[in-house]
């Protein structure tokens, strides 16, 4: 069940988000970045993958430069359906706040093919993957901090060169 935690934090008769379900299909894999202003100000950063969103909440947004490793912490899987979500999420609910979508596009791996290697890079702590967006294009990676105690954070980084 790859979205229970996505649906144990909500009430679906409260928020306007999508209840959603992991969704099969073909085609260019999609993600989204949503400028999400709850207590604190964040971006959610979402990659599509095996029919769901991989979800980081970036505090200071993606990188300008390749000088900059933004923290990303890894948060529960949404739904699909989510890349399209903009709103308000009311008081009380779980994220409340407005949420806007700050970027979307396609996006591919760096190394290799397909989501097998986004699944391996995933595993790794290493994902590389270049973002086909309207504000971000290029070669990015999420890297899992192994040494820290927060077993969730990652660094989001912006790679010099994209070698695709
Ligand atoms: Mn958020």
């Amino acid at each position: 069940m790859p979205l229970g935690q996505y649906h144990r934090k909500r009430k679906f008769d409260r928020t306007p988000e999508p209840k959603g379900k992991a969704a099969k299909r073909a085609g260019k894999l999609e993600f989204v970045i949503q400028r999400h202003q709850a207590s604190h100000l964040h971006y959610d950063f979402r990659l599509e993958l095996d029919g769901v969103l991989k979800s980081w909440a970036v505090p200071k947004g993606p990188p300008k430069t390749s000088a900059e490793k933004r923290l990303a912490m890894m948060v529960e899987d949404h739904p699909y359906e989510y890349r399209k979500f903009h709103g308000t999420i009311p008081e009380g609910n779980y994220g409340a706040g407005t949420v806007e979508i700050w970027d979307s596009g396609t996006y591919e791996p760096l190394e290799g093919e397909g989501e097998a290697a986004l699944r391996q890079g995933l595993k790794n702590g290493d994902l590389k993957f270049i973002l086909h967006g309207k504000k971000l294009k290029g070669a990015y990676g999420l890297v899992h901090m192994k040494s820290v105690k927060q077993k969730n954070a990652w660094l989001l980084i912006k790679k010099k060169k994209s070698i695709k």
